[in-house]
């Protein structure tokens, strides 16, 4: 059967970096239901909010004053999810597994991307954002080397849909003991690839995505957006970079700088989806930092945006998801579609103010 014909149906498609399935159900976008309504979030009009706890020379709820700074700022999580110390300890309640606990070590970090309160990555520029990428790898390449931490997670919530209640441009960085499930996915994945091929799971598949096109969303020569044949969120975009490297701070400046722009990309491109700030959940999957060789990884970006056909339309994941697996309706191909055709220029940039 042609791939035409079998997208055109129900049809179930395997993601391989988490050998996990996803259910295709193109024909449902033409049922009655309109969707719950969000409020679409307006753009923060003011460069300083003084009631803003990561705006310049604040006070945060933990009694802290951020410093007057300029550019980028960074400091531990006032309320971490995660302590540097902790006794190791390990619990099997029952002998058998069923009441079983570990203590876990780690850090949380809070990473401002920008004084201005008013700015997102896709209204900075991209020497702005070229900074923020700078940070990250120092603050991997720094949080990696306390020797209590095996893995570090860079992420961004953007919108109150997401849970993010502050508009300030801001990400995080969590990174703790043991290896998260989704990355350990990940890593079995591209280490059960590499075995069975002598080749890299992601650079295959950039390979198969550049020559069918069909699905990519931006480029330029260091990394590739594209939506992943494998997508859950109706706008979903796996970032990869063309060079196989496995984390942020094997990147030379050329490729920092190619990251900083395809970032403006995208998140300007997701702006103009519906003329809001787009919300997402948005992280980097790096290649661990437990001290062994880890040739099987693959430097990329996930993106999951919960909206779908309008800026007040959002996917629930509830019922067949929660219970059985993700579904989608539109086709990754005529999400890509939709995506790679809108303008690379910010709306607000558009438009008479
Ligand atoms: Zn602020
Ligand atoms: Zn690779
Ligand atoms: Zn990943």
């Amino acid at each position: 059967m042609k791939p035409k014909t079998l997208y055109a149906e129900p049809h179930r498609r395997f993601n391989p970096l988490t050998r996990e399935w996803i259910l295709v159900s193109p024909h449902r976008t033409q049922r009655p239901w309109s969707g719950q309504l969000e409020t679409a979030q307006a753009s923060p009009s003011l460069a300083y909010d003084p009631e803003c706890y990561l705006c310049p020379g604040n006070q945060r709820a933990g009694g802290a004053r951020n410093p007057d700074y300029g550019s980028t700022f960074v400091f531990i999580n006032d309320f971490a999810a995660l302590k540097p110390e902790v006794q190791p300890a390990r619990l099997d309640e029952s002998g058998r597994g069923l009441l079983l606990s570990e203590s876990e070590a780690g850090i949380c970090k809070v990473v401002c991307f920008s004084p201005r309160h008013d700015l997102t990555l896709a209204r900075m520029t991209v020497a702005e954002i070229a900074a923020v990428v700078d940070l990250w790898a120092n603050e991997f390449a720094a949080i990696a080397s306390l020797p209590y931490i095996n893995y570090v997670q860079i992420f961004e919530n953007r919108g109150e849909i997401m849970g993010c209640s502050n508009p300030h441009p801001h990400g995080q960085i969590w990174a703790n003991q043991t290896l998260p499930d989704e990355p350990r996915k990940e890593q079995e994945s591209q280490q059960a690839y590499a075995r069975q091929h002598g080749a890299c799971l992601l650079c295959d598949y950039l390979q198969l995505e550049t020559q069918a096109t069909s699905r990519m969303v931006a480029e330029n020569a260091h990394f590739a957006a594209l939506v992943p044949f494998w997508a859950v969120w109706p706008f979903e975009i796996l970032l990869i970079s063309k060079a196989h490297a496995p984390n942020l701070v094997s990147l030379d400046p050329a490729m920092r700088e190619g990251l900083a722009d395809i970032l403006k990309q995208i998140t300007t491109r997701y702006d103009n989806l519906f003329d809001v700030p787009f919300p997402y959940s948005m992280g980097f999957h790096q290649a661990p930092t437990d001290d062994e060789a880890h040739p099987e990884w693959h430097l990329h970006a996930h993106f999951y945006p919960p909206l779908l056909r309008s800026a007040t339309i959002r996917k629930f994941m509830v019922g067949y998801e929660m219970l059985a697996s993700p579904q989608r309706d539109v086709t990754p191909e005529a999400a890509a579609a939709i995506l790679k055709n809108l303008s690379a220029t910010h709306y607000a940039d558009r438009k008479p103010r």
